[in-house]
């Protein structure tokens, strides 16, 4: 592990470039927009850690209302409940004797929660359980548009809620229904209808479900582009929005909902950047590149200066095309990027870089906190 870039108390301009900074007002404003919003929609939040992979950031969710936390690997879940988080869904499916066992021995040190879509992981699972002596909640995934993982909404969960139900040491605790493929769209006419249909394909299950016997304690989805959807459906009572606390250059391509002008999220995640080439007087080179930020959903934006254009990166560096001679940067100058998908980006780095007062002459590093969870991919 790297050492951090910066010092607790020092200036944003003893920060060394690359790095990943918060800006911690903003940060903290989206946690708390978010348990308003969920405060008032009469649903839980359990929110996701794939986004920023630290139990640091999961405690203060769940200071803030959470009742636990999602994420998408075994090793996330590890690093979770290592850091001392009690709650955690593996959102996603787990297959593999080796990180079932893992899981099932994680079960006795939290409550412990995960996805399925197969019997044979039910009978893996029920099998490590057994064997670890622990207890595991199960939901049944089901593919409610985004044609990723899960069963057919309808008869095909509650064959899988009975196998469940069938195990000492399994438990039944209802649906995960998340759309990923609806986050993203643009238009809020687009994302209504994506989540209507998913709201007919949950509904149909529940009733199935019903008809067998069976409750749902938790029915789950929900990200930072439909949250609100969800959470006034009636029908999800768990959303697992990740990326609203920290906003990236995607998200802020949205649309927002016609009742508002903009999403109630601020952008709170930065990479700051140096000039490290002028030399052909046509452009500047900046030292991130794919190495420093995750293009996979749009190159970065630059903070406050919409006449610089990011673009070409490679390993280590990133160009910047200037609009004019007004334009121009100089060697050592210093810009500040938005990333374009938040949670890769994260991925790459040691460290956040906590900044209070980022937007104002008094900038001071005030936190520094390790990403713990970076390359937890097993
Ligand atoms: N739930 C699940 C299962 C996910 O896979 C994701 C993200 O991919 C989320 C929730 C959170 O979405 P977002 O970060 O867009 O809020
Ligand atoms: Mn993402």
């Amino acid at each position: 592990m790297s050492l951090p870039p910066a010092q607790i108390g020092a200036p944003l301009s003893e920060i060394d470039t690359p790095a990943l900074i918060i800006d911690l007002d903003a940060f903290e404003r989206n946690i708390d927009t978010m348990a308003v919003a969920v405060g008032k929609l009469g649903v839980r939040l359990r929110p996701h850690a794939k986004t920023h992979k630290s139990p640091i950031i999961a405690a203060k969710q769940i200071a803030r209302g959470a009742v636990g936390m999602c994420c998408q690997k075994v090793g996330e879940a590890e690093i979770l409940v290592a850091g001392g988080v009690s709650d955690v869904l593996v959102s996603n499916e787990v297959v593999g004797p080796r990180k079932l066992e893992r899981l099932a021995s994680l079960a006795r040190h939290a409550r412990i929660s995960v996805c399925v879509d197969d019997s044979i992981v039910v009978e893996q699972l029920a099998l490590a359980a057994e064997r670890a002596g622990s207890h595991i909640e199960v939901l049944v995934e089901i593919d409610v548009g985004a044609g990723r993982c899960g069963v057919r909404p309808g008869p095909a969960a509650a064959g899988l809620a009975r196998q469940v139900a069938g195990s000492r040491f399994l438990s039944f605790g209802g649906l995960q229904a998340y759309h990923g493929a609806a986050q993203h769209l643009r238009t809020p006419e687009e994302r209504r209808a994506a989540i209507a249909g998913a709201a007919n394909a949950t509904t149909e299950t529940l009733r199935v479900l019903k008809d067998a016997g069976f409750q749902c304690r938790t029915i789950g989805g929900a990200g930072t582009g439909t949250f609100e959807l969800e959470g006034a459906s009636g029908i999800w009572n768990e959303l697992q929005a990740g990326s609203y606390i920290f906003m990236d250059a995607d998200y802020a391509k949205n649309v927002a909902d016609g009742t508002r002008n903009s999403s109630p999220f601020e952008h709170a995640l930065f990479v700051i950047a140096t000039v490290m080439s002028t030399a052909s007087g046509e452009r500047a080179v900046i030292d991130a590149g794919h190495k420093a930020l995750s293009n996979d959903s749009g190159f970065p934006a630059v903070l406050g200066r919409p006449d610089l254009r990011y673009h070409r990166p490679s390993d280590e560096h990133g160009l910047l095309d200037f609009d004019s001679a007004a334009s121009r940067l100089a060697l050592g100058d210093r810009v500040t990027l938005i990333p374009g998908h938040c949670d890769p980006t994260v991925n790459l780095y040691d460290w956040y870089v906590g900044v209070r007062g980022f937007n104002t002459p008094d900038a001071r590093v005030e936190a520094l906190w390790p990403i713990a969870a970076r390359g937890a991919i097993t």
